[in-house]
């Protein structure tokens, strides 16, 4: 652990995490809604980048610093580990969406192709940058490799226990698994074994607490990023 590139990804993270608040405020809207774009309680518009409270009633409009608190942790953890390679810029921008998918998923139980699927391109074209400078076009390949793989196995997941997972948990996983794989098929084993073992050990948790039902559905996004992030520090 680098603790002065730790102390990079935090100021970096929270920073990323303030210019995200206005986009997971926008997207966190049930299925079909479009974006938000306007204040809940009085119809003011929200600016870009988000406020705690809107302008217009005061009225509170995000969780102060949950977002820009958990980037920051999250890039602190991938820079402290990753900083000054090649491959930071790529890890750091998922980490920095991951929280941001998280986030929504956790509040409306989606998680929305407007993020995930542009996270796509950006993501491939990161990864080239840095095989490129790596000399290493295999690394690349695995990414691509991995991502099919993980994708695939959530996409047999969801049509042999429909309702459980969902087409945004199939295209994240995708996206996870090209980070993964760019770092080994080690960290993908890991990575998808780590999402439904943290997923297990929680609901267990709530079913216990009585919090949960076994009819309840629980949003695997955050599990799944969590699982891929443990994967990437521990094995990458
Ligand atoms: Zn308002």
């Amino acid at each position: 652990m680098e603790l002065a590139w730790a102390a990079v990804g935090m100021a970096a993270g929270t920073v990323i995490g303030a210019a995200m608040s206005g986009t997971v405020f926008r997207l966190s809207v049930p299925r079909g809604d479009p974006p938000r774009t306007r204040c809940p309680a009085c119809g003011a518009p929200v600016p870009r980048w988000l406020p705690l409270r809107c302008r217009q009633c005061r009225s509170r409009l995000s969780t102060p610093l949950a977002i820009e608190l958990a980037t920051g942790a999250v890039l602190a953890l991938l820079l402290g580990r990753f900083g000054g390679q090649p491959d930071m810029i790529a890890l750091g921008f998922l980490g920095a969406v991951g929280v941001s998918l998280a986030a929504i998923d956790i509040s409306v139980q989606r998680l929305p192709d407007a993020l995930t699927l542009p996270a796509y391109p950006v993501l491939v074209i990161l990864l080239t940058v840095a095989a490129l400078i790596e000399h290493h076009a295999g690394a690349l390949v695995r990414a691509l490799a991995g991502s099919l793989v993980l994708a695939s196995v959530y996409l047999v997941l969801a049509v042999l226990r429909p309702g459980q997972l969902g087409g945004g948990d199939i295209k994240l996983a995708g996206l996870a698994g090209l980070a993964l794989g760019w770092l080994g098929w080690p960290a993908v084993v890991t990575g998808a074994a780590l999402g439904f073992l943290l997923s297990a050990v929680v609901s267990l948790g709530l079913l216990a607490a009585r919090r949960i039902t076994l009819r309840s559905q629980i949003c695997f996004g955050p599990f799944l990023l969590a699982g891929a992030l443990i994967a990437a520090l521990a094995v990458g």
